[in-house]
């Protein structure tokens, strides 16, 4: 069997800088809870996006659940949330007993689409919190989307979960809106194992999310709460890797960008292949290169064609209006989203390849387009 490639899998820094970080916290036994990783890693974090204050949490799900805390979002609130993403980004809303309406993507951008948002208000004008999405690290129109939910006033929740190392017009994503969130789950451009980070630039608010994450302690000897608390905080262990990999971010990004330079350029000319949009207000991280098939040619052929060859390609998400799970609630648009599911493709975008194996993957779609 031809060595296996990967979507995007864990890729840790040549020089050993997780290991420096996770030794230190060893050598000092500040295995848990927290400690001076935990404190170092949010201060690095918020220094690169540029955001006043951080709080390193368990996952990227907690993140949002605790943004949406955050933003006053509690049982039958709106929140407007793009259907075409991951499940996580929705979840949330349920833990918080709010009720999602899904809104649909735009053809330019992949994203949240700002004529289906501002429907959205007009249906639903007492809606409590918008979450937008940064697909596959390609930013969401945010002059747009921010003008929108400023004139209604609602506070904006940025799910930059893929978006890390991703600019819009020069501000990082997730540092736009009122809340950002990171992933470092183990397929994203860096990796902690597992962990997340909620940005923001009200400090307070940060505070106050530490604090439910380390589950409502009040001030006092004994152990005394009055509001609900969360176990969410991320371990001193993994704020380690994540210092580490926060110091090759930058060198990701660049792998990631000329990865899906190479697929545009040997691909490109296919029948019916468009790659994922590009603007001039965006700046990519290019998680995930993904493509769309408009000819022949369904993203199940290729997908298994590749699969054949050991190497590893997946649709794009399946929209959240589509889901069973969350069929009951409202969905704003058209067909845009259910259009990018039913036709793209997202190829192996693993910053480990080799140029052989960006060759090996693209001579698998060629062939199969020859055939
Ligand atoms: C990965 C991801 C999340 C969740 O992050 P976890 O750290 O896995 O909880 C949320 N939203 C999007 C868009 C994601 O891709």
């Amino acid at each position: 069997m031809k060595k296996r490639i990967y979507l995007s899998s864990p890729h840790m820094s040549d020089e050993g800088y997780e290991k420096i970080f996770i030794k230190e916290a060893f050598d000092t036994n500040w295995i848990a809870p927290l400690g001076k990783n935990v404190d170092e890693f949010e201060k690095e974090l918020a220094r690169k996006v540029g955001s006043k204050a951080a709080a390193a949490l368990s996952s990227g799900t907690a993140a949002i659940h605790m943004a949406l805390k955050a933003a006053g979002v509690g049982e039958g609130d709106i929140v407007f949330c793009p259907t075409l993403t991951f499940a996580a980004t929705a979840n949330p809303i349920i833990y918080q007993n709010a009720i999602p309406v899904f809104i649909d993507s735009d053809y330019e951008t992949w994203n949240m689409c700002p004529d289906a948002l501002e429907e959205a208000f007009e249906r639903y004008p007492n809606v409590k919190a918008v979450i937008v999405v940064h697909l596959y690290g390609l930013a969401a129109d945010m002059d747009r989307i921010m003008e929108i939910c400023r004139r209604h006033n609602v506070p904006v929740i940025e799910d930059a979960a893929e978006s890390l190392g991703t600019y819009y017009k020069g501000k990082h994503t997730g540092t736009i809106g009122d809340y950002g969130i990171f992933s470092f789950n183990g397929n994203k451009i860096i990796t902690t194992s597992g962990g997340g980070m909620l940005v923001s630039d009200n400090v307070e608010r940060i505070e106050k999310v530490r604090f439910w994450a380390t589950q409502s302690r009040d001030k006092a000897r004994h152990y005394q709460h009055s509001e609900l608390g969360y176990n969410y905080r991320m371990s001193n262990i993994v704020a380690g890797i994540g210092r580490g990999q926060l110091k090759v971010l930058d060198q990701r990004v660049e792998k990631k960008r000329y990865i899906f330079e190479f697929y545009k350029r040997e691909l490109s000319d296919l029948d019916g292949i468009q790659f994922m949009p590009s603007n001039d207000w965006n700046e990519p991280n290019y998680w995930l290169s993904t493509m769309i098939l408009n000819g022949k040619v369904r993203p199940i052929d290729v997908i298994e064609a590749l699969e054949k060859e050991n190497i590893e390609s997946r649709p794009v998400w399946k929209p959240m209006h589509m889901q069973p799970v969350f069929e009951k609630y409202d969905f704003i648009g058209t067909d845009v989203a259910q259009k990018l599911f039913e036709n793209g493709v997202c190829l192996p975008s693993d910053t480990k390849m080799t140029d052989e194996d960006l060759e090996r993957v693209c001579n698998v779609i060629k062939n199969y387009y020859e055939r």
